[in-house]
């Protein structure tokens, strides 16, 4: 088969003609790519920036991405619930189901994990082999497109439902710190959840992705190259000096953290979703402790809780609408992957998807 692989320490990936994986173990299932997405790890992977050199050299060669829309067609003799026709999108968090956290309902954060399309073969071929586990079966008439973006969705809505508690979100004034894909996709699930005002705060250099906050309902939208320190105040006189009941954080930017803490409100709830370039620096004392913040770090997606919310969301037809018309801009061939990756690394995509080679 055909595959998109990274090959080489340096920039770049490459299409190579590689074996079609097999199953190997009694509890995996063969799936076919119905659709790819591009995420910002993979960009991160084609760059082969500072974090990509730390992290890739053990597992070079392999199949790059982790994004999809699948169908299952084989499995192995111990497979339970799933079938050869099947629709799955893939949990990209391979956990090893025996560590202290694994044994604790916290398999997202296994001390093990093991990543598909970072440390394992991913998904920008024809096939992958996986443990059923790890396959989640999707209603079998879900658009594959809108299958393959459940991996950031699930990261959206993991940060919005840390503990799968409606009531966090319902009523209250929620901000969103990031126009990413992920920041986006959070905008049509708060008020879907019954969110009260929601605020997005977007890096300045992006036009498109300030627009599509827009589109996707956001209440107030602030360009933070504009308004910058003036942020905290801006939501507060919006929140009758109250400011917001929860912090979606969402762009790993130091400034949108602080204008983030500064504007949420005493006893607020933080999630951090958000990958810092390195050690950050902020007044803790005032922004945190004082405040009485409840603070969740926020790890992939909750295995399984956050794909049995994901899906039941899913169920409308507006929510599917909403990420098909704002979050895929691009669709290309995996053999014109290059095309796509160049989109996002320009910053004229949000989200860019492939159908399989032709
Ligand atoms: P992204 O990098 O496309 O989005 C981040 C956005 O933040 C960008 O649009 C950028 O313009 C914006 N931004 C920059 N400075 C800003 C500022 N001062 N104020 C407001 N916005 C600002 O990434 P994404 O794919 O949407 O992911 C969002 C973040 O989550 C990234 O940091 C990513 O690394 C991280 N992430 C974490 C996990 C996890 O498991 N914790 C999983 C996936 C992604
Ligand atoms: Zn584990």
């Amino acid at each position: 088969m055909q595959a998109i692989m990274k090959i080489k320490e340096e920039k770049g990936f490459e299409i190579r003609e590689t074996p079609e994986p097999a199953i190997r173990h009694s509890n995996e299932v063969k799936l076919k790519v119905d659709v790819a997405s591009i995420c910002g790890t993979d960009h991160h992977m084609w760059v082969y920036d500072q974090w990509a050199q730390k992290r890739l050299p053990p597992t070079i060669p392999f199949i790059a991405g982790h994004e999809a829309g699948l169908e299952v067609v084989d499995i192995g003799p111990d497979v339970k619930n799933l079938q050869i026709g099947d629709k799955v999108s893939m949990e990209c968090h391979e956990a090893c189901g025996t560590c202290y956290q694994c044994r604790s309902d916290r398999m997202h954060i296994c001390s093990n994990t093991k990543i598909f399309g970072v440390d394992r073969d991913g998904i920008f071929a024809d096939y992958v082999v996986i443990p059923e586990l790890n396959a989640v079966k999707n209603d079998n008439n879900l658009d594959p497109a809108i299958a393959s973006l459940q991996d950031p969705l699930g990261n959206a809505v993991h940060t919005i439902l840390p503990k799968d508690n409606v009531e966090d979100i319902a009523g209250k004034n929620i901000l969103i710190t990031g126009a990413g894909p992920i920041g986006l996709m959070a905008i049509p699930v708060v008020k879907m959840l019954g969110a009260g005002q929601v605020f997005v705060t977007a890096g300045g250099n992006n036009l498109l992705r300030l627009e599509t906050a827009k589109k996707l309902g956001a209440d107030m939208v602030l360009n933070a190259r504009e308004e910058g320190d003036k942020i905290p105040k801006i939501i507060k006189d919006a929140t009758d000096g109250v400011g917001v009941d929860v912090l979606l954080e969402m762009s790993g930017n130091i400034y949108a953290l602080r204008h983030g803490l500064e504007a949420l409100t005493y006893g607020g709830r933080v999630s951090l979703l958000g990958f810092f370039p390195g050690s950050i620096e902020f007044d803790i004392n005032s922004l945190m402790i004082s405040k009485g913040a409840a603070v969740y770090g926020i790890a992939g997606r909750r295995m399984f809780q956050t794909w049995q919310v994901m899906k039941g969301l899913l169920k409308s037809k507006d929510l599917q609408n909403k990420l098909k018309n704002n979050i895929i801009t691009h669709r290309v061939n995996m053999s014109d992957w290059e095309k796509g990756m160049i989109e996002i690394h320009e910053k004229r995509a949000i989200k860019v998807v492939m159908d399989p080679f032709k």
